[in-house]
């Protein structure tokens, strides 16, 4: 390969939207037999707006959005963001918590008007013994939510698990092509995620990718690109979050979206500019024409 034309080959990415960290990162992309998608931000816009909240029975509406929205109005996760936006509209200017942490990958906990609060995953309020009753409204929505792809989050304050809080972001309308795409030129898609298994799933089916890979927690995605290199693959990670760096890092290839962290940006090889998973498909079959020609 002549530097000359692996230089001319950064030069066409650059035009295409697709930034080339050095000439080098050509050979790797041209191995890639795996493209490992993450899912929020990804592979779905990222914009996540509040559809509903489910009370269980014996709580208020209001009370759940109040409490929910002031304590996530400290967190900076999307799904935060759009809890407390919501609770905003519909109950007004929301308290400041007087006790706040935020477990990564799992949701938020802290203290709001005197109530001990947990909002997140489920399994986050596993772990204070809150559990929502089977059978109720809320278990039904929950259930209806996820068969659409929808995030629950789960709320529960004082030892009570109190409800639940619909969260719906919207998939991309150029992922399911560039899915088909990934397909067409031999690569097999993987969707990787610290979402639940029903709305990754769910998620997976609208794009087309067969195989997922969900409830990951935010410090073990790297270990599952990991396994895939174990297993012999050539692997290209897509992500656009601080949690998705390590990963990003540790793969063959590592594509970062161009709206994404910018510690998930650094932590790359290539950037897809305009955010468009179509561009990591011409990335790919440029560096193939690149190195093809110059063999
Ligand atoms: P992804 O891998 O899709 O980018 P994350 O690893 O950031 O998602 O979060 C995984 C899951 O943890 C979310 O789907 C959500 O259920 C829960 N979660 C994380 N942070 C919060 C939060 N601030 N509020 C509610 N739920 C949260
Ligand atoms: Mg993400």
């Amino acid at each position: 390969a002549t530097p000359t034309a692996l230089l001319v080959g950064t030069g066409r990415g650059a035009q295409m939207g697709v930034l080339i960290k050095g000439p080098e990162v050509l050979e790797s992309t041209r191995r890639v037999d795996t493209v490992v998608l993450d899912k929020t931000g990804t592979v779905t816009s990222g914009k996540m707006t509040l559809v509903d909240a489910v009370t269980e029975p014996g709580t208020g509406r209001a009370d759940l959005l109040r409490l929910a929205g002031a304590l996530e109005d400290a967190s900076e996760h999307p799904i935060a963001q759009a809890i407390a936006k919501g609770a905003t509209e519909e109950t007004g200017a929301l308290a400041v918590p007087e006790d706040f942490a935020n477990l990564e990958g799992k949701g938020v906990q802290g203290v709001v008007d005197g109530h001990a609060i947990v909002v997140g995953r489920e399994s986050l309020l596993a772990e204070w013994s809150m559990t929502l009753s089977p059978g109720t409204a809320a278990a039904k929505a929950k259930a209806e939510a996820e068969a659409k792809g929808k995030t629950v989050v789960a709320v529960g304050w004082d030892g009570q698990a109190r409800g639940i809080l619909i969260v719906a972001d919207t998939v991309k309308p150029t992922s399911a092509e560039a899915v088909a795409q990934f397909k067409a030129i031999g690569l097999t898609p993987i969707l990787l995620t610290g979402d639940n298994d029903a709305v990754a799933r769910q998620i997976a089916a609208e794009v087309g990718i067969e195989e997922v890979i969900a409830e990951v927690l935010p410090q073990d995605k790297v270990d599952v690109v990991r396994r895939l290199q174990a297993e012999g693959k050539v692997v290209a990670m897509i992500g656009d979050g601080v949690n998705d760096a390590p990963a990003l890092a540790q793969a063959d290839l590592g594509l970062a979206m161009g709206a994404g962290a910018d510690v998930a940006i650094e932590a790359s090889d290539i950037t897809l500019v305009r955010g468009d998973l179509r561009s990591a498909v011409d990335a790919v079959r440029l560096s193939r024409k690149t190195l093809g020609t110059i063999k």
